[in-house]
This record gives structure tokens, C-alpha cells and sequence, in this order.
């Protein structure tokens, strides 16, 4: 075998393994088995080998699988510690848990993490097994069904606006109205019934009469109903769904970069005017508003003219957080 004094170095001792790789009748798998025992060879060499679970550690899954059903697992990885496994809850949506073993497993408790609304906590003692934990997790999953059936319903028959690719884990939803009006919610994953936190976007004279529905009509909300009905019910409108309408009417590009996604941001900021309307990404319009000479900034709003229709119009920066502290250029200057 021809190769570098370091690997020669490293091999000493080894010889009956090349040996027994270079023998090999297949060639393919002769680099496999050499590639396998090199690495072996690399970890006894090295002081963190240690770390490798011992003998037993794969025993232990392979019987706890075998009680689990080798059919729930999608994944395994090559050092046999990241597994993972799928479940299916009552309404046939599909789940996956992924579960970190510790080398001392079953005595340390793994690492689990799933794509869900809420913090996965599961219970574990040295003798508990992934059987046990499996349990756990569709326990978890029966008990999130009504959050899912609520934001399935939403999602399937209105058109959102964000995010973009909603997950298991997302308790939000932009859910289109109008052209540029839309109803923002955040779905309580713990009381998915409940009249959920609510914020109107879009100009003022189109958010004002439904703000005052939603106030006036609260008390109607009936937990019993989905949060698509009630909405319905307390706003009185009828939320443009997929099988009415096209998407995109709803989603208008910003007035000055003239893209929809910035980013992760869609146009959010409405012109105030009523014939205007224009939308605008809340960067692009603070970028705006901020080079021109007639801005005017009062605590968190910024002042300045709708590049579209020259009316003044303003953004609020309490909902635009991280460019609180920016607007220097803007302050102290009053509008002509
Ligand atoms: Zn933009
Ligand atoms: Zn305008």
C-alpha cells in the first residue's frame, strides 16, 4: 500500500485490516470497509472515543424499537443516536418527532423537539422507553387537534397572507379581506376557540368600520364555533376564499421597490388616503419618508408625502421596532 508517512503512522498496528480490505472481492465495497475501519482507526487514536455509547447502548434501541414498530421510524442516523419517527394524529395529519439519544441512554433522557406551537415536554426516567415517549408525544398531538382543525379550516378557505408556508408551530395568521385590508390573528394553541388576538391592517378609513364591528359584536363570539365562523359573524364580512377569488388581488406589490416579499416583509403600510391606498413595505416607506426634506417625526410616528399621491401619510415605528432608535435625520423638522 503506497500512501503518506502520516497515514502509515496511523495504520501501524492495523495491517490486517488492509489486509483484509485489499482481499476483498468487491471493490466498491472495499473502499467502504476501508473508509469505516480508517474512521475507526481515527477515533482509537483519538482521546474523545470515549464518547462512543458502548456495545449495549445499541442493544437497548434495537429491543426499544422492536416494542415501538420499526414502520414509526423515517430516520436514523449514521452514529445511531438521531431518530425519527412519524405519527399521525386523529385527523390524519402527519407529525414528526425527532428524538436525541444521550450514550448513557436510557439512564440520561434524550433530546426532543417537534414541530409544534407549544414547548414539548416529556417525561423521563431511566427505565422509561421510546415506546413511553412515543406515547407522550400523541398525547401532545390529541391534545393540539383542535388548534390544527381551527387553523386547517382558516387556511383552506380564506387566503393568507403570512406567513408564506405556514408550519405546525405557527399560532399566526394574516388572512386577506380586501384589497390591501387584511385581519392578523393569533390562534391561542391552548384555547384555539377562544376570540383570538386581533389586529386590523390596512387604511384607516377601511380598518375603522371593522374595528368598530369587532368591538361592538365581541360578546357574539361563540366558543363552541371556529374562529372562522366567528370572525365572519362578529365582522360581517365574507373573507375572499380560494374557490372565489384569485391571490392575486390581495397580494399588491409595494409602491416603491415593486416586489411583494422583502425580505420575509410583504406591504404592510397603507396610504391613508382613500383614493390612493398604495401599499408599501414598512422599510421602504421609512427609507422614503425619511430622505425627504419634509419629514417630521412625532414620538413613534414619522410624517412625510405617499410617493404615489403626494398626501401626507405616516408610519408608525412602534410596530416597526428595530428602526426605533434610527430616525435622527427626521426629528425636529416640521412639515411645510
Ligand atoms: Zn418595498
Ligand atoms: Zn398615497
Amino acid at each position: 500500500m503506497h500512501c503518506g508517512w502520516e497515514l502509515k503512522h496511523l495504520l501501524r498496528g492495523y495491517e490486517a485490516i488492509v489486509k483484509q480490505v485489499n482481499q476483498h472481492p468487491n471493490k466498491g465495497l472495499n473502499e467502504e470497509v476501508l473508509r469505516v475501519s480508517l474512521q475507526e482507526v481515527g477515533l482509537k487514536s483519538r482521546p474523545e472515543c470515549c464518547s462512543i455509547p458502548p456495545p449495549q447502548y445499541y442493544a437497548q434501541i434495537i429491543s426499544e424499537m422492536e416494542t415501538l414498530g420499526w414502520d414509526k421510524m423515517v430516520h436514523i442516523d449514521m452514529e445511531f443516536q438521531t431518530l425519527k419517527l412519524k405519527a399521525e394524529d386523529s385527523s390524519g395529519r402527519q407529525h414528526m418527532l425527532t428524538v436525541r439519544l444521550k450514550a448513557k441512554h436510557p439512564a440520561e433522557a434524550p433530546e426532543c423537539s417537534a414541530d409544534l406551537p407549544v414547548p414539548l415536554s416529556v417525561t423521563w426516567t431511566p427505565q422509561s422507553t421510546l415506546e413511553q415517549l412515543y406515547s407522550q408525544f400523541l398525547l401532545v398531538l390529541e391534545y393540539l387537534t383542535e388548534f390544527w382543525d381551527v387553523l386547517d379550516e382558516i387556511d383552506e378557505k380564506t387566503w393568507i397572507l403570512e406567513p408564506e408556508n405556514p408550519s405546525r408551530s405557527d399560532t399566526m395568521r394574516r388572512i386577506a379581506i380586501g384589497n390591501n385590508l387584511s385581519i392578523k390573528v393569533e390562534v391561542d394553541p391552548r384555547h384555539p376557540k377562544m376570540l383570538p388576538e386581533c389586529c386590523l391592517l390596512g387604511a384607516e378609513h377601511a380598518v375603522t368600520p371593522l374595528r368598530n364591528k369587532l368591538n361592538a359584536n365581541m360578546h357574539l363570539w361563540n366558543p363552541d364555533s371556529s374562529v372562522l365562523h366567528n370572525l365572519r359573524d362578529v365582522l360581517e364580512i365574507e373573507f375572499p376564499s380560494p374557490a372565489t377569488h384569485e391571490k392575486s388581488g390581495f397580494s399588491v406589490e409595494c409602491g416603491i421597490c415593486y416586489s411583494y416579499r422583502l425580505e420575509s416583509a410583504i406591504p404592510d403600510q397603507v396610504c391613508n388616503d382613500p383614493r390612493c391606498g398604495q401599499p408599501f413595505h414598512q422599510a421602504c416607506l421609512y427609507e422614503w419618508l425619511r430622505a425627504l426634506p419634509t419629514c417630521r417625526q412625532s414620538f413613534s410616528v414619522i410624517f412625510g408625502e405617499c410617493p404615489y399621491c403626494s398626501k401626507v401619510t405616516r408610519l408608525h415605528l412602534n410596530t416597526y421596532s428595530q428602526y426605533i432608535s434610527a430616525p435622527d435625520c427626521c426629528t425636529q423638522q416640521s412639515l411645510s
